[in-house]
């Protein structure tokens, strides 16, 4: 049983197979003598398979998982998870984005007894300014609705103890958002800050669609706020409701009643309906996301793995 894992979700990362390693070697071998690197293929088109198998042939402790097809980052992450033993692992991005320099320092905090360590950008540079917004806001909304809060700026990147793994492990949801999972977990937690490069080589497979999805993924599997919000909307709103009702009523019976009020009967119309049609989304997110669980199908399968 190793005592250190470096896992690595790839997807379409030919130019980093060699690069990674070249870089991150030595910051493990700075930690200890004893540790492993899974690559999860994620499904690549590219030449990322047969680099990685290259590397494995020279090096026992390169190992590979393979999966069958793309099934995304979370799950690619999972599947490393799965197959390693290490006391001590690492998640980390496969284009140096998450700078190998800052192994040894989780390696230095796991000593000290931290079993769940996780990197924090401390300046988002690298992105655009559009893609900080929308993080921030994302991070703001969820904290004030989730039951454990994720701490502002962490990323995958991170050394978990094989306890917290295990933990992480056995929750049995499919759709993964691996941050929540993590920060739900807890342990005695640090946070090591650092700065984030841009991408080594190759290109960002995120666009703000798939951010947005991930964004609902991570928020209804964390908290049901949103669907029982509207219990309360409703209430105010029939509150209010009955109020005029007997306002209206009133007026009728004092002052007879003109025909009028069209321009407020549209707006309550187009309002009421546009609240309606809202939550009838938000329980669609959910019920969808129900489907998926209760069918149980597998994260991801796998078609390899090498030096295993
Ligand atoms: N990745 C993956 N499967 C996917 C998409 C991405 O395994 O379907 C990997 C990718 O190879 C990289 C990491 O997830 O190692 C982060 O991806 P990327 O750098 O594109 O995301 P960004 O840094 O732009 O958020
Ligand atoms: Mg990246």
């Amino acid at each position: 049983m190793p005592r250190l894992a470096v896992i690595v979700p790839m997807h379409n990362e030919q130019e980093m197979a060699e690069l990674f390693l070249a870089r991150v070697l030595p910051a493990a071998k700075q930690c200890t003598n004893d540790f492993e690197f899974i690559f999860v293929n994620d499904g690549s088109t590219d030449d990322t398979l047969a680099r990685l198998k290259a590397a494995a042939n020279e090096h026992p402790f390169v190992k590979i998982v393979s999966l069958s097809r793309n099934f995304g980052k979370e799950a690619a992450v999972t599947a490393g998870l799965e197959n390693s033993s290490a006391d001590a692992v690492i998640i980390m991005d496969a284009d140096l984005q998450d700078p190998p320099e800052i192994i040894p320092l989780f390696w230095e905090k796991f000593q000290q007894g931290f079993e769940n360590v996780y990197g924090v950008r401390t300046d988002r540079g690298a992105d655009s300014f559009l893609k900080r917004i929308t993080a921030q806001t994302f991070y703001k909304i969820y904290n004030l609705l989730a039951d454990t809060p994720l701490p502002y700026n962490a990323g995958d990147f991170r050394l978990m103890s094989r306890r917290a793994v295990n933990a992480v492990l056995a929750l049995p949801e499919r759709e993964r958002f691996m941050k929540g999972l993590f920060s739900w977990v807890g342990y005695k937690s640090a946070a090591v800050p650092f700065c984030r490069a841009p991408r080594e080589a190759g290109k960002s497979k995120w666009n703000y669609w798939r951010l947005w999805n991930f964004a609902l993924n991570g928020l209804t599997a964390s908290t049901t706020v949103p669907l029982k919000l509207w219990t309360y909307f409703g209430m105010t709103v029939s509150l209010f409701a009955f109020v005029f009702a007997a306002w209206t009523a009133y007026k009728k019976i004092i002052w007879g009643n003109p025909v009028s009020g069209y321009t407020s009967l549209m707006v309550v119309i187009l309002f009421f309906s546009g609240v309606q049609l809202i939550t009838l989304g938000i329980i669609g997110e959910y019920l969808s996301r129900i489907f998926i669980e209760v069918k149980r199908r597998p994260a991801y399968l796998i078609d390899e793995k090498i030096n295993f």
